[in-house]
């Protein structure tokens, strides 16, 4: 285990997830639900210690994307309420029951479905309905021309006997985007929403929870805090707008100086000879590619930032190496831990370069890299993903 750890790791801040928790909670009001979106293994920074650790910071609620991802949070004695956000085949009804699951309804026939299979298995699926506001993925749709249809298959679900309504929640496209007419289109979405809830109250259907607030609103508009709000990204302190609040990166994806080399001009580095060293040159041999998530795209553009500063990257990424050079870091050498992605070297702008965004490349970094938690200045856990 210590040699894996001495190859590529990423360490993962807890104290900084708990200060991104609370600034979170402080910006949305005191009354207020967060639910934690820790879907895609907490994109990629390990779900279960996260799930643990906002769980015990007071965290109401959970998210997930596949009831898989339930289960592993169930076995490893999460007890918060758990959303599945995406859709699940009717007939892991049972599994969903199990593992006290709250499953999105993005549709009658899928209401249906689910009610059947719940009342099968003799139990009540608690819910909560997914409004289409203008994100046109999954859910009942508010635009005018669909609103009364919507409206009235609602109120149908809403009787099935084999659910139970807890929460009503719709999803952003552009909350995080500052042009006027992203703004237009985030205030008409929400207006979707409130319409949809008044009508479901006139007639009569309570609906406990309410939300709409992912990381983009949670920023942009607390005033959508209703009774719940969803951030993803800015928790983990990431993300274009993270810095607005303050918030702090929880994940530093570390690797070290493998073997440091000395080249003449000419020379040139790694598959496809992209790189051409143009003065006598040291470069550093890192073990990590994109096999640990670094993406390819990212040769001959990024850095890892080192003792001294930032070190580019030269030539192609491999799949578990790369090259950086180090002529102009003298002190830099073997052994020595370099920054990747992290508080020193932005996420966000590797995303930038990578035409992606900084989700993608958290979410990438491989289950082989394993996770170290830190908390209070000392490791707390780790985890390795690869099958024992
Ligand atoms: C992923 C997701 C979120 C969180 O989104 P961020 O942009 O990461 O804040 C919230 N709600 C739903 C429905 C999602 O799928």
């Amino acid at each position: 285990m210590e040699s894996t750890l001495r190859r590529t790791w990423a360490e993962i801040d807890l104290d900084a997830l708990a200060h991104n928790y609370r600034a979170l909670r402080a910006q949305m009001g005191p009354e207020a639900r967060f639910l934690g979106v820790v879907k895609a293994d907490a994109y990629g920074h390990g779900a279960i210690e996260t799930a643990r650790t906002l769980e015990e910071l007071g965290a109401e609620y959970l998210a997930i994307s596949n009831v898989d991802e339930a289960r592993e949070l169930r076995l490893a004695g999460v007890g918060l309420p758990i959303l599945q956000l995406g859709m699940t085949p009717a007939d892991q009804t049972a599994a969903l029951l199990e593992n006290r699951v709250t499953q999105a309804v993005w549709s009658e026939a899928a209401g249906e479905a689910f009610s059947r299979e719940a009342e099968r298995a003799g139990g009540r699926l608690r819910v909560h309905l997914k409004l289409d506001t203008g994100m046109s993925r999954l859910g009942f749709q508010c635009d005018e021309a669909r609103f009364e249809d919507s409206l009235a298959a609602l109120r149908r679900v809403c009787a099935l006997p084999g659910l139970e309504v807890e929460g009503v929640f719709t999803h952003f496209a552009v909350s995080d985007e500052d042009s006027e007419e992203s703004r237009a289109y985030t205030l008409l979405q929400h207006r979707r929403f409130t319409a949809m809830l008044g009508r479901l109250e006139e007639a009569g259907i309570a609906i406990p929870l309410r939300h709409c607030a992912n990381s983009g609103a949670t920023v942009g508009y607390p005033q959508f805090a209703h009774d719940m709000f969803r951030p993803g990204i800015i928790t983990y302190g990431i993300g274009h707008q993270a810095h607005l609040l303050g918030l702090r990166p929880v994940m530093t994806l570390k690797t070290v100086v493998g073997a440091v080399k000395a080249f003449d001009p000419g020379v040139t580095v790694s598959y496809g000879r992209t790189f051409r060293a143009e003065r006598p040159s040291r470069v550093g041999v890192l073990p990590i590619g994109y096999a640990d998530g670094l993406h390819r795209t990212l040769s001959n553009r990024w850095r890892v930032w080192t003792a001294q500063g930032p070190a580019p990257i030269t030539g192609r990424i491999c799949m578990d190496m790369c090259m950086v050079d180090l002529t102009d870091l003298p002190a830099v050498g073997e052994g020595d831990e370099v920054e990747v992605y992290g508080p020193r070297n932005s996420v966000n702008e590797a995303a930038a370069l990578a035409g992606t965004i900084s989700y993608e490349l958290t979410c990438a970094v491989s289950k082989r890299v394993p996770r170290i938690y830190r908390k209070g200045g000392r490791e707390i856990a780790r985890e390795l993903l690869l099958r024992g």
